[in-house]
């Protein structure tokens, strides 16, 4: 049977796998190739990324315990796809103070969290004093948390407040108590694509400028793209290819975060006429061939719950992902953009969404520390709540 599906695979395709299973490393133009991949071809794609997720990762599922903390959402960077950016004179437009994010901070921990992720808007009157404050504040009060803060678009504004030289004003952060940054406002790493998208956002060029000298002060960042609304696999594949050079010169990313567009409530799908997001087929090739191209240079590839949803979560980490992402506690960029996915996943219902598929689930610090092993399901009750139950399913008892 296996024989019959290979049998309608494209030779080139099934080439072009095997070459990546081999451990060879694929062109930009093999991963456009498979970016397009549909039928036979995308079962084969997805099993051959199951395969190197194997290899590379074994079994394991990781997820952080972590909480976002969006400081202020007033912006007027005005980037087409963002649903979460307010002007201040509206009604729900917001500045949070210290003493509000350390609340916040103190739940967090108070839930298991060992990590804060701080991100907000570009408010026109913030400036750096703001951002190593906000940052001195927090670590001081509670230093076990690892803060993972400020995008290279905040990056950008702070250091160009700040009048320092890029590399000292991201040292200057860290010695206040920075830990990591996100590596998004990537979206796509295309000057033409960008243009349309947040033509005010920094461009391909300044976002490099600002990953690699984080990189060469030893602040490690993630990396990401955001798919689904006006790119084709061309610009994700030349996406993806800047993402590896980046990483063979630095090493200073952590994971790969394949991020889909929300498109219900923003100018980007209601105005510029972008798709509406990506389909789950888009989703799984994606996680798919970003495990097969950046392999062996990243090989943490995670799973954006709060775009796919947990069910379409499960089947990429069986299409490539090793990696859950975090708890998350409270998710605002995601969910005011149109996002139905919650803002919140405990780390009992990760640990049974991981076993539900036959895997072992981690929870690992942002740095991918192994923190606890959750190897024995019996010490972990709520975990089991949806497996192998003794009595049918009360549905299927009553037909
Ligand atoms: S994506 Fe960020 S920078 Fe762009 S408008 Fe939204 S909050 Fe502002």
């Amino acid at each position: 049977m296996f024989e019959r599906m290979m049998n309608d695979v494209n030779p080139r395709v099934a080439e072009i796998l095997d070459a990546a299973l081999e451990g060879k490393e694929m062109s930009i133009a093999e991963a456009e190739r498979l970016l397009g991949a549909e039928g036979a071809d995308l079962h084969a794609l997805l099993w051959a990324a199951d395969q190197a997720r194997r290899e590379d990762r074994g079994d394991d599922v990781t997820y952080v315990v972590c909480r976002n903390v969006n400081f202020t959402n007033i912006c007027y960077v005005g980037c087409s796809f963002c649903g979460f950016a307010r002007h201040k004179h509206q009604p729900d437009a917001y500045v949070h103070d210290m003493d509000v994010l350390l609340g916040k901070c103190a739940e967090a921990i108070a839930r298991g969290a060992t990590e804060i992720c701080i991100q907000g808007g570009i408010h026109p009157q913030k400036n750096h004093h703001d951002y190593h404050r906000v940052i001195a504040d927090i670590k001081q009060a509670f230093p076990q948390l690892h803060l993972h803060a400020y995008s290279p678009e905040e990056i950008d504004w702070g250091h160009k407040k700040s009048g320092m030289a890029l590399d000292d004003y991201l040292r200057w952060l860290v010695e206040a108590g920075l830990g990591s940054l996100p590596g998004t406002a990537a979206e796509i790493l295309d000057d033409e694509i960008r243009r349309i998208l947040a033509p005010r956002k920094l461009m391909t060029d300044r976002w490099v400028e600002i990953i690699t000298s984080a990189h060469s002060i030893g602040l490690p960042t993630t990396s990401t793209v955001m798919y689904g609304h006006i790119e084709s696999p061309r610009h994700v594949a030349a996406h993806l290819g800047l993402i590896r050079d980046i990483q063979k010169r630095t090493a200073g990313f952590t994971e790969f975060v394949p991020l889909g567009y929300i498109h219900e409530r923003n100018k980007l799908y209601n105005v510029l006429g972008a798709r509406p997001g990506s389909t789950a087929n888009e989703d799984l090739r994606m996680v798919a061939v970003a495990r097969l191209f950046m392999r062996p240079h990243i090989t943490n590839i995670q799973v954006s719950w709060v775009k796919m949803g947990h069910k379409l979560g499960q089947l990429a980490l069986q299409s490539g992902a090793n990696d859950f992402g975090g708890t998350l506690m409270e998710e605002s960029i995601s969910r005011e953009s149109g996002s139905e996915h919650g803002e919140n996943t405990a780390p009992e219902d990760f640990r049974r969404l991981i076993r539900e598929i036959g895997r072992i689930p981690v929870e690992r610090s942002t740095l991918y520390k192994e923190i606890a092993r959750f190897e024995d399901p019996a010490l972990d009750p709520r975990s089991l709540e949806h497996e192998a139950p003794d009595a049918p399913p009360a549905a299927a008892a009553a037909i």
